[in-house]
């Protein structure tokens, strides 16, 4: 039989390659910046056009490249950055596998602009589908440009599988922060569609985050700064009164490389310990350095984890150096502050595998104590949620059950027809025969003809409230109530960009907006449902809804808009509800349109016929 193995040709290996590597505009906008940063830059322009499916270009005033380096610059396995593997142990470049290039050019229309500073011109190239198809001699400014245009043309599966124009540049605007944050002392501008989205002069690292994230966050900052032999950390953590409910703001950054950690964001998560409101979280912008032998990151080119050699050593002296700084300005209560010499050593942890969560129940931020000095290794007393009493167990089978045999709507009759009529016309019937229950302030109990009914408050409220926002939505009249004094509430540009876009729909269901301005709204009024109390977090949950939607052809920011306020406002778990509010809500569930489901398509209710009962009874 005759040989079957042949080897891919050069396009082809790009193109595969190129699928590890590029996912999405961001990707291309990442990979081009660091390339721009590792050229020596100290300013850096980024142009976008359609969230970067058309074009995203770079241009840099960094070293530039020679006629034979541009042309190589395009090769697989091509870089500047490393000659033998003994390199990768001293990386001080974000760039060491010569792959981005290569497998940008297998998939876009790229052209490269480029001029080094001792020569008079410079060269251009243009390359399709890894096919070179031209180079010359331009008059081009010193540094680099590189326009990556119709990403994915020649791979329509990829390009259909982008997602909206929105969540796209919320993928890039991301990639463009922590790009931007790791790197104050670099200019940065960046333009969406010819209008200017961005701009960052050189700066300190408070200004650069400022001018992010807006001017307000400027006094939310808190210092943080530690320096010991294996862990040097400098940045900021936010106060705690102004954690979010959302996950936004927080930033590692090791050796200037945007790193994720679930391990150290619980450090600090345990450093704000009895500091934040339930469900919220700190936010915080910490610069860590650390040898870079003691760290791998040539685990995936677009993984954001790293590997640290001894991580429990970095979690204590983090959590530690949080906390001090939170003490020292007088966030919390002074706690350990004889310096414990135990910082510049490392501890001795003998823990292995995952991190255990410890929590100090005892640990009171607003009680004066020497306390934790020796820190993680004495888990006083780790907590440990007690099931309450064995209803859980009971509710898990009723559960199931319920939902193999979920009755259509239809089928669902309301047993209070049969309310037996007394024979004695009872007028101020004292005790009214009450229909329903709750229990476990999460379900309500209900009787029907065949059985009963077990409503999830919170689903069955989402319901309720949705459908009534989208019919004020498409009505358009809904009532607002009047604030004495307008609301003025804070938001970053970019917040403030999706306000705007939002802002006829959030009209429509009540809100009246006096103004929005560069990082301010005001707000005059609000819909009936809406305490005022609860404004600023419903609009951040909002935009974090959009910025985090589940993207598909058929969204719709109304139906967005209607779901994240009747997520927010909807009874929460754990609610008690007067008997009243009770029937109301079984009432209004059932003269909803759509009552099965939640409008992220949860069950709202089950039922269990008496047969079923019965059955258990056996
Ligand atoms: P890597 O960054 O991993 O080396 P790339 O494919 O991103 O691989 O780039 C290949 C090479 O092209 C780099 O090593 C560098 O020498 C050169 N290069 C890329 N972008 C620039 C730029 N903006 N300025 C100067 N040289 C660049
Ligand atoms: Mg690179």
């Amino acid at each position: 039989m005759a040989d079957i193995i042949q080897l891919l040709p050069d396009h082809v290996a790009n193109q595969i390659a190129a699928g590890e590597v590029v996912q999405r505009p961001a990707s291309v906008v990442k990979e081009l910046l660091e390339n721009a940063i590792d050229a020596g830059a100290t300013t850096i322009k980024l142009i976008i056009k359609d969230a970067g499916k058309t074009l995203v270009q770079v241009i840099d005033n960094g070293k530039g490249m020679s006629v034979t380096d541009a042309r190589l610059s395009f090769e697989r396995h091509a870089t500047s950055k490393i000659r033998t593997a003994d390199d990768l142990f001293l990386l001080n470049t974000k760039g060491f596998r010569g792959e981005a290039l290569a497998s940008i050019a297998a998939i876009a229309h790229v052209e490269l602009k480029t001029k080094q500073e001792h020569e008079d011109v410079g060269t251009c190239i243009e390359i399709e589908g890894s096919t070179v198809n031209s180079q010359e001699v331009v008059v081009t400014p010193k540094g680099t440009s590189i326009s990556v245009k119709n990403l994915f043309y020649n791979i329509p599966a990829r390009r259909n599988f982008l997602k909206s124009n929105t969540v796209e540049t919320r993928h890039i605007v991301d990639e463009f922060h922590r790009v931007a944050l790791a790197h104050p002392n670099i200019g940065f501008v960046m333009f969406h569609n010819g209008s200017e989205t961005f701009n960052l002069p050189d700066s300190n690292y408070r200004q650069r985050i400022v001018n992010i994230f807006g001017t307000k966050t400027n006094e939310k900052l808190v210092p943080v700064d530690e320096d010991t032999e294996v862990l040097k950390i400098s940045g900021f953590v936010g106060k705690p009164e102004f954690a979010k409910k959302t996950r936004g703001e927080q930033f590692f950054f090791v050796n200037d490389r945007f790193i994720k950690s679930a391990y150290l964001n619980h450090a600090i998560g345990s450093a704000f310990e009895g500091l934040l409101k339930d469900g919220a979280h700190a936010s915080y912008f910490l610069n860590l350095t650390v040898n870079p032998q003691t760290i791998d990151i040539n685990i995936h080119p677009t993984k954001t984890e790293i590997k640290f050699d001894d991580e429990h050593t970095l979690y204590a002296i983090l959590r530690s150096a949080v906390k001090h700084s939170l003490g020292q300005f007088n966030i919390a209560p002074v706690l350990d502050f004889d310096r414990d010499a135990n910082l510049d050593t490392p501890y001795s942890y003998q823990q292995k595998g995952e991190p255990s969560v410890e929590i100090d129940r005892s640990f009171n931020p607003f009680r004066e104590e020497k306390q934790f000095s020796n820190s993680g290794t004495s888990s006083s007393s780790s907590y440990k949620k007690t099931p309450s009493a064995n209803w859980e167990s009971l509710y898990v089978g009723l559960e199931s059950k319920g939902t193999q045999t979920q009755q259509d709507f239809s089928e669902v009759e309301f047993e209070s027809a049969t309310k037996n009529e007394s024979i004695f016309d009872n007028d101020n019937q004292v005790e009214k025969k009450q229909s329903t229950y709750q229990f476990h302030n999460k379900y309500i109990v209900s009787t029907i003809k065949s059985g009963m009914l077990l409503i999830d408050q919170h689903r069955a409220h989402q319901r309720v409230l949705y459908e009534d926002f989208l019919k004020n939505m498409t009505i358009k009249e809904a009532m607002s109530q009047q604030l004495l004094f307008p609301l003025q509430l804070h938001f970053s540009p970019q917040e403030i960009n999706i306000i705007n876009q939002l802002k006829t729909d959030l009209e429509h269901t009540g809100f009246i907006f006096q103004t929005i301005k560069e990082e301010l709204v005001e707000i005059s009024g609000v819909p009936v449902s809406v305490p005022e109390s609860e404004v600023s977090i419903i609009l951040e949950q909002l935009i974090n809804d959009v910025e985090n939607e589940v993207p598909d052809s058929n969204f719709s920011p109304t139906d967005l808009l209607a779901k994240s306020l009747a997520k927010s406002l909807a009874i929460k778990t754990g609610q008690s509800l007067t008997i009243m509010e009770q029937e109301h809500l079984v009432n209004s569930l059932f003269a909803c349109k759509e009552p099965n489901v939640s409008p992220t398509n949860r069950t709202t209710f089950v039922t269990m016929t008496v047969d079923e009962l019965d059955k258990k009874f056996v």
